[in-house]
Parts: structure tokens; sequence; C-alpha cells
């Protein structure tokens, strides 16, 4: 017999698939590292697991104790699985743009869940950072994930997913495209490739309306690159520590417009229903069509699934209503 003990023994290990005909102006072969494999749909299952695990060892996360994040749901559910597994509470803080599936879903999932406004300052007693670590203070036996500064995120990435796609392309890997948020993926995954080979090109897709682009190339922290964007998952208005600038190559903007426009386009053209960071990430992937060459194999990272935005990118009064659709 061949079964996993529990939920958490089937996170990881997802296929890579070829792109056909969304990336066939392009000479290379473009792959998806297809994250929705993972029980809780998304890439996070592998961080929050980790993340759990490396506290429990670290002493900070006590039997019968409750974990508090930060989350715009992906992870969230990763640490729903683990929280409901090894049996603690788990009290989730996220922001009012985040769709409403996300939230329903950490519900059904047992997470007690709070939600704050958007459109305030990070430093704001308001803002989801803010609660978050409020809330854990004053929590009893609480412990304060932070995936944007806990380490144990991007070591996820470059104990698993790294490995996974050098083994996967056989080494041939010549560029890594993805999203990025926390950072945690790129950044783990980046490090775990360039030191197989120096060579390997690491792109992040950053959007409008964060700082992650114009801090690469400048050096500089700008606040006035922070304005409220659409495109969930990518982009911050901080700096996480899990964002290791110096693995990125280089980073690529896309609109709220084309993220959206091209998450619809994965689901009827390559038949891969997927979330709003993936239609980001095969755009900005595309933008750098000069970069290839035809013995080029480029792995893009495809985070969530596309249930978490059937009221949203899926929904053509939605798109109409945003002016995304003529
Ligand atoms: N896409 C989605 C849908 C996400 O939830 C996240 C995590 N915020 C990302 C992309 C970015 O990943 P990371 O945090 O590892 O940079």
């Amino acid at each position: 017999m061949r079964y996993a003990e529990n939920i958490l023994g089937t996170i990881g290990n997802t296929p890579l698939v070829k792109l056909n005909k969304l990336t066939s102006d392009l000479p290379c072969l473009v792959l998806a590292k297809y994250e929705t494999f993972n029980p809780g749909n998304s890439v996070k299952d592998r961080m929050a697991l980790q993340m759990i695990e490396d506290a429990e060892a670290a002493g900070l996360l006590k039997p019968g104790g409750t974990i508090v994040e930060a989350t715009s749901g992906n992870t969230g559910m990763g640490l729903a699985l683990a929280a409901t597994i090894k049996g603690y509470r788990l009290i989730c803080v996220i922001s009012d743009k985040q769709s409403v599936e996300k939230i329903d879903i950490l519900k059904a999932m047992g997470s007690e869940v709070h939600v704050c406004p958007t459109n305030v300052e990070p430093s704001d007693p308001r803002s989801y950072y803010a609660t978050a670590k409020r809330l854990a203070k004053e929590t009893p036996n609480a412990w304060y994930v932070n995936q944007y500064d806990n380490p144990s995120n991007t070591k996820a990435h470059y104990l698993s997913t790294g490995p996974e796609i050098w083994e996967q392309t056989d080494g041939k890997i010549t560029h890594f495209v993805v999203g990025v948020g926390t950072g945690g993926t790129i950044s783990g995954v980046g490090k775990f490739l360039k030191e197989k080979n120096p060579d390997i090109k690491v792109w992040g897709v950053d959007t409008y309306g964060s700082v992650f682009k114009k801090y690469h190339e400048t050096g500089v922290f700008d606040e006035n690159e922070i304005y409220p964007y659409i495109t969930e998952g990518i982009g911050e208005d901080i700096l996480p520590e899990n964002v290791d600038f110096d693995i990125i190559d280089g980073f690529v903007k896309v609109t709220d417009k084309d993220a959206a426009i091209y998450t619809r386009r994965l689901a009827r053209e390559e038949a891969m229903f997927l979330g709003n960071s993936a239609g980001a990430a095969i755009k900005g992937l595309l933008q750098l069509k000069e970069h290839f060459t035809k013995d080029d194999v480029v792995v893009v990272l495809f985070h969530d699934h596309g249930s978490r935005y059937v009221g949203k990118m899926f929904n053509d009064d939605w798109m109409r209503e945003k002016g995304f659709l003529d």
C-alpha cells in the first residue's frame, strides 16, 4: 500500500507542464511549475509547514498554542492544513481587497479571520500587519508567523521547490520567472538554482503600485511608487527580509489589466485554471521575449488556483466594471 500518513505528506512534488499556445511567439521551451497540485491549492503549503516545524523545533510554538498571521489567503490555507493536523488554533488577519472566496475558505478550514482595511499605511494600527502583531501579543501562548521576514519561508523553497525544478529539467533550466510578494519563492528557488549554475537568470514579476522594481534598479525606497492596485499576491509597499535582491537579475512590471486578461487566457488557451498572479507571471515572461533564445529552458511558477478568483477576473461584470473588458 502507498499512502500519506496525513494530508501534509502530499505537499510538494508538483508537476512541470509545457505551455504551448500563449508562448508560441517565443523561441524557447516554456515550462510551468504547477503549484495548485498542493493540497491547499497553492505553493504556500510548502512554506507554511516549514515555518511551523521550524518554530516547533525552536520552542516558539508550543503544544496547544495559537498561530497568528497576516495573510492574503494562501499562506493562511497552508497554515490551516498544518494547524489542523498538529492541533493548533489559527488566527488569520486579511486585508479587505482579498476575494470573499479566500476568506470563506479560511473559515471553512477552521481558521478565525480578522478583516482589515487595505488602504492604510503599514504602520497604521488598523493595517493588517499591525493588527496581526497586536493579536499575537494579546493572545496567550501565541506565535506570530511573519512570513515576510521569517527565513523559513525562503528555506522551504531552497529545500523543496528549487531542487524539484532542477531535477525535473535535468539541470537544463536557463531562466526562472516568478511573481514576488514576500519574496520567499524567488529567493529560495533562485538561491538553489544559482548555486547549481550561476548562469541561470532569475526574473521577478512585480506590479504597478509596488516598490520592488525601482528599489532593485536604484537602491531607493521610493514612496511615490506606492498606490493601490488590483493584482493579488504580488508586489509590496514594504521591503520584506525574504526578498534577496542580490540573487534577482531583474524585475518586470505587469499592469492590473494585463494580469487579469492573461489569467483568463491561461484558462481558455492552455486549460490552466489559475490565480491572478499566474496571469501576471506569464505576461511578465512574454514581456521578456528579447532575453530568450532557442535553446533556453524557461520555467515560470504558477502560485495558486483559479477557484479563488471566480467572482473577480473570471467574472465578466467585474472585468467590465474595472474597465478590463470592452
Ligand atoms: N501569488 C500568490 C497568489 C500569492 O499568494 C503569493 C504570496 N503572497 C505570491 C504570488 C508571491 O509569492 P512569494 O510570497 O513567495 O513571493
